[in-house]
């Protein structure tokens, strides 16, 4: 299966990469576990993206993303990519390098290009019993489980924007939300802290950290520690959801780019890495600001990238 791009990852980044891309008439694949969605996919609503001035449900506005990008002729596959790899030198030598391959599981596609937009994953906290109740009362998506947990009391580990603006989501469900932050301080903006803070669902406990989860069949209870005081105290919560950031996707493509201490790729300006034809775009990248708003310029630039490169090795 040959493409002249291909898209790997369906946020924000790579719908509008692959709109751009099948747009201007290359030959685009798209290649998402999911079939898109990303992380705006697990938010309720989005409030900052233009256009939108009651907000907008984050599955909606990737389904529209999605619908857009198929009207352009992209083609979306449901995979979950292994690696990517260069291939050798075109023979012609019209087309410069040979281009790409493309691997997940058992299918193969090549492209001339490839826009990487795999976004990152959450982390989980690393604590006694948080492996065991993953999914028994463990999440990690506050808009696809909420509804579980009706006049339940709850908790949200973090002090992002994630964790504020879903704890707050959590109150239409929970009887109780706690937030948790190992700080005093929230990392979130001031628009999310002013939800949080005029809430009465919600608890804050600040310098507090999760020491260890605890449960029968489904969690029942965690155990956390005051860092300041270092007062320890069990709190009885049956949901526990955890918004302590992300770690890179940079896996597939890690021989290709470089990285920063943290896995972010360091991309140039026009989204382009150290190897020629592959361009990464979205919050995989190094960057001061992580937004669905940031990440559609990023997919849009990419494209434009991709789109010069091909045109420059002579394809088309
Ligand atoms: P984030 O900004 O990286 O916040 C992660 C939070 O988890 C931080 O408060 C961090 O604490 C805490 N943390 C990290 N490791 C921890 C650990 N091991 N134990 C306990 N706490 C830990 O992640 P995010 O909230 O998911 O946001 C990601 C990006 O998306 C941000 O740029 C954010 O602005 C954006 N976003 C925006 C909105 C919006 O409404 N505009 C909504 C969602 C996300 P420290 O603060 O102490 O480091």
């Amino acid at each position: 299966m040959n493409y002249d791009i291909i898209v790997v990852g369906g946020g924000p980044a790579g719908m509008t990469a692959a709109i751009y891309a099948g747009r201007a008439g290359w030959k685009t694949l798209l290649v998402d576990p999911m079939g898109g969605g990303g992380q705006p996919s697990t938010a309720d609503m989005i409030y900052n993206y233009p256009g939108f001035p009651d907000g907008v449900k984050g599955p909606d506005l990737m389904d529209l993303m999605a619908r857009q990008a198929k009207v352009f002729g992209v083609k979306i596959d449901y995979e979950e990519v292994a690696k990517v790899t260069q291939e050798g030198q075109d023979e012609s030598g019209k087309a410069g390098e040979a281009g790409f391959k493309v691997s997940s599981g058992d299918t193969e596609y090549t492209a001339r290009a490839v826009v990487y937009a795999a976004g990152s994953r959450p982390r989980k906290l690393g604590v006694p019993g948080e492996e065991e109740y993953l999914a028994k009362g463990i999440g990690f998506c506050a808009t696809c489980d909420g509804a579980l947990f009706r006049d339940k009391v709850v908790a949200v580990v973090g002090g992002g924007d994630s964790a504020l603006s879903e704890a707050v989501f959590l109150t239409q469900y929970a009887k109780e939300v706690i937030i948790i932050h190992r700080r005093d301080e929230y990392r979130a903006g001031v628009a999310n802290v002013k939800l949080v803070q005029e809430n009465p669902k919600i608890r804050e406990l600040l310098s507090t950290v999760v020491e260890s989860v605890r449960g029968d069949e489904v969690l029942t209870g965690i155990t956390v520690r005051n860092l300041k005081t270092g007062e320890v105290r069990d709190l009885e919560v049956q949901g526990l959801f955890l918004y302590v950031g992300w770690t890179p996707n940079v896996e597939p493509i890690r021989h290709l780019v470089e990285t920063d201490k943290n896995g972010y790729v360091l991309t140039n300006e026009d989204m382009s890495t150290k190897t020629p034809g592959l361009f990464v775009a979205g919050d995989l990248r190094r960057k001061p600001l992580r937004q669905v708003t940031t990440a559609v310029g990023d997919g849009a630039t990419a494209a434009w990238s991709a789109e010069k490169y091909l045109l420059e090795r002579g394809v088309r």
